[in-house]
Parts: C-alpha cells; structure tokens; sequence
C-alpha cells in the first residue's frame, strides 16, 4: 500500500465508526475506513437491543432492508436471589407501532448490512486491517494512520477513532489512559436456538413481537453486574457481566456465572429444549461519565465505546455510539464545507454537540451511580434478598395477621442493616439519582 490522502479515516466498523463514515461519505468527503475484522461486526458482540432512534436520524428509511429480529413490547425488570425473582414487566400495545422503538438485532448481521449501506453511500472500506500506530507532523497533530499492511501508511486531515471500549491505538498514542479494571465490565453471551412458535408461546407473543429481561441481584454473586435474556426471531441472546475488577477480586469465572444464570428457576424454564450455538465474550465500559477521555485533539476524535460513551444504567451503548459518531461527521463535513481546518479549536464544536444532546446529558445524570454500585454491594445482593423474603411474607398465606407480617418485615430489615444503614442507603441512592 503506497502513501494516500483521504479527508478523513474511520478506524473501526461498529456502529459509531459506521455512523461516522455514513454521515461524511454522504457529505461527499473521500472516506476511508478501516476494519481489523475479516468483515465488519465479525468481532462485535452486544445483547442487543437496537434503539431505532439513533439509526433513523441518519437512515430515515433503515426499516425497508436492515436484518431486524423483534420488536420489543414488553421490558421485563427482575430483581433476583437464589430461589426467586421480584420483578416489573411492562408491556404495552403502543408498542405495536408503524415504525417501532426498539428492536433486537444480531450484531454480526447487522453490522454488515450496516457497512453495505456506508459503501453505497461512497465510503472505502478495508477490512482485516489493523491500525497499529496514529501519524503526527513536527506539530504533533495526527495527519494519518499506520496499518498491519505492508508499507500501510494512510493520510487524511482528520482521524476518527472508533475501534471501540479496548481501542489499543488511541490508548498507545497516549490519547486516553489504559482501561481500569473498575471502569470496565467483562460480558458473556449466548445464543440459543429454538423455533420461532415455540418462543411465542413461551413469551405470549405474536409474529414479530419481541420480549427483553434485565435482571440483577445475588445472580452477580456480590459482584457489580448484570445479567440479560432477550427474544430474538428464533433464538434467545442470553448473558452476564460484571466488572473486572470484582472478577479479580472473587476469582469467579463468568462462564461459571452464566450456566448458574441459566439454571436459575425463573430462566431454566424459558430455555427448555434450546441448542447453543453461539458464544462470546466482550468488554463494556461501564465506567460512567467520571471516565469519559478528552474527545478531540487536532486531527482527530474519538466516539463511542472508545469514548467510553455507554449508559449502564439503561442498558445503552449502541445509540450513544450512533449519536457521536454521527456529530463527529456532522462537525468534520461542516469544517470541510466552510474550508476551516481539522484542528483542536474546531473540533470543539463536536463536544459541544454531544454536550447539548441526551448522550452527555444522560452520562452525566448517572455519573455518581458507578461508584455508588461499587462500594455499596448491599444494593446487589443484600437488597434482592431482603426483597424476596418480604414478598414471600406477604404473599404466603398462613394464619399470621397482616400487620404482624409488615412488622416482621421491618424487623428483618432493620436486623440485616440497622435503622441508620437503611436510611443512610437511601438518602445515597436519592443522592445519586438527582
Ligand atoms: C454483551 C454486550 C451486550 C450489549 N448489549 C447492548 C444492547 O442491548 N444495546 C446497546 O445499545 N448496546 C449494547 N451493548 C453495547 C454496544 O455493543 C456498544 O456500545 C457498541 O457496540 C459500541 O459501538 P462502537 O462502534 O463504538 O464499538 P464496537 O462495536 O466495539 O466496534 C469497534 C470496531 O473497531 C474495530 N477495531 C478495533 N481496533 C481496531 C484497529 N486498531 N484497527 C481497525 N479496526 C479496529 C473492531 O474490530 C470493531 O469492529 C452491549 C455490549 C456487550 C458487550
């Protein structure tokens, strides 16, 4: 490969890096983009829910072609402990709209069908090219990128880093510090298979209609995690995470983690006669808007998961990678518009978009949230106990009046964590919600 310049590289094909390259391929920019895959979503794993928001402000029209499984009408939220499961299901016939909220999707499908579209709209794109090294001129701005490919040196006036939550280029050219083991979680999924009635009736579905769980509690043993199971057309996505560091910390194995998920009474059930075909592991970067590096330099940016741009709380990740993806190309097709340099001071206005969007606003609402789950493990697993042994109490009939019930309940909860404890746990959790 010999030197080329191009107006901008996009290192990744995910959905922030496709979402970057779509906005200035259709901004009539020479993009270039590449991939360290053998083909774009080949190395990505995610749930996954796909929020059809972010997608349609840059694809109004993704509905007529994109591999879309269900769409979701009923959220399940479930709070566990060993035996049972306290939950909040919401379900609605709204859902069942022209043009749906929420999907799931299979990355790798999507992915591809994702990368089809940005090539149609004039992107270049390499494949099974690993980006090793950003190039910078005398004045320390980055003009390009250095690949695995012989002699593979890229120019262009500015560099979007999209490689996701392990992005080994940006960290190496010292852009954003190494991963903390505290601010990043470590999933494993899996797919089951079984045919597409069978998971209507088990879910009380109709065609096309989707269901997803979030569930949380002892399943995470202690540990700060969470654990998913969503519908897909004929398969069931179903896995778990937690931080790395509690990993470190217990020595607990997260496949170990998963098959206890997967044998819980609530979720064996749902999986009964299925066959595994799928499995993968992943990081998230869970570590809030506390761990969210500085976003542009001259000659370069960088969006989604790299960013550390994911919201925990809700589950999202991909609509966060769309988001800034799609504002970093919108600030770089306006600077080449109005023929303004790619440097650090007009870069700026990219922060100042996602700073006024629902991406920052919503990171930052939640910035006190991961440290509260960190240190505070009794919302995890203390909590979801307590929980269950109260409905139990309550729901059981046996003769005990109902007010001698409520008082034992409040007993339990004061033996387990003292009067000062409880109020103390909640005035940190209004604290950390404001
Ligand atoms: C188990 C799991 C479940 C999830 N569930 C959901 C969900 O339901 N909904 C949701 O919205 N989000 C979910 N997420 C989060 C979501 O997957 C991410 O937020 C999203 O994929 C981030 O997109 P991205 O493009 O920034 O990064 P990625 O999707 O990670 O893409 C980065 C790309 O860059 C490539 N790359 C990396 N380094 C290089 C390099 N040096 N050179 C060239 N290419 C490189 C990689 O191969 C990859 O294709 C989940 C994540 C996991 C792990």
């Amino acid at each position: 490969m010999t030197e080329e310049r191009f107006d901008a590289i996009v290192v990744g094909a995910g959905p922030s890096g496709n979402a970057a390259a779509y906005t200035m391929a259709k901004g009539g920019l020479n993009v270039l983009q590449l991939e360290r895959g053998e083909y774009p979503g080949s190395k990505n794993v995610q749930g996954a829910i796909l929020y059809a928001d972010a997608l349609e402000r840059l694809m109004p029209d993704f509905r007529d072609d994109a591999p879309l499984e269900r769409h979701v009408i009923e959220q399940r939220l479930w709070m566990m402990d060993d035996a049972s499961h306290t939950g909040m299901h919401y379900r609605s016939e709204m859902f069942n709209e022209d043009k749906p909220n929420r999907y799931t999707i299979i990355r790798a499908q999507f992915d591809r069908w994702f990368s089809r579209r940005v090539r149609d709209a004039g992107a270049i794109l390499l494949c099974e090219t690993t980006v090793t090294e950003l190039l910078r001129d005398t004045q320390d701005r980055v003009i390009g990128v250095r690949t695995d490919r012989h002699g593979g040196t890229l120019l262009a006036d500015v560099v979007i880093l999209a490689e996701g939550v392990n992005g080994l280029t940006g960290q190496t050219a010292g852009l954003r510090d190494e991963l903390k083991p505290k601010d990043v979680a470590l999933a494993v999924k899996e797919m089951h298979f079984l045919p597409e009635e069978v998971i209507e009736s088990r879910f009380g579905l109709r065609g096309g209609e989707g269901v997803v769980i979030e569930a949380m509690g002892t399943i995470t043993k202690g540990m700060t995690g969470t654990a998913f199971l969503y519908t897909n057309r004929e398969s069931i996505s179903i896995g778990i995470g937690c931080l790395v560091d509690d990993f470190t910390r217990t020595g607990q194995s997260p496949y170990g983690l998963l098959d206890a998920f997967k044998a819980h009474p609530s979720v064996a059930p749902l999986l009964v006669g299925s066959e595994v075909k799928e499995y993968a592991a992943h990081l998230i970067p869970e570590g809030g808007y506390n761990a969210v590096p500085k976003l542009f330099g001259d000659g370069w940016l960088v969006v989604g998961d790299a960013a550390h741009l994911v919201n925990a709380v809700h589950r999202e990740g991909s609509n966060l990678a769309m988001t800034s993806g799609r504002m970093a190309g919108e600030t770089i097709v306006r600077l080449k518009r109005t023929r303004e340099p790619c440097n650090a001071a007009n870069l700026a206005s990219y922060r100042k978009a996602l700073d006024e969007s629902f991406v920052m606003k919503d990171m930052k609402k939640y910035r006190k949230v991961p440290d509260l789950l960190f240190k505070n493990r009794q919302f995890l697993d203390l909590y979801p106990r307590l929980l269950s042994q109260a409905a139990q109490t309550i729901f059981r009939v046996d003769g005990t009046d109902k007010k001698s019930k409520e008082r034992e309940i409040m007993r339990s909860m004061r033996s387990a964590r003292g009067l000062r404890g409880l109020l103390g746990d909640v005035y940190k959790v209004a604290r950390a919600w404001r």
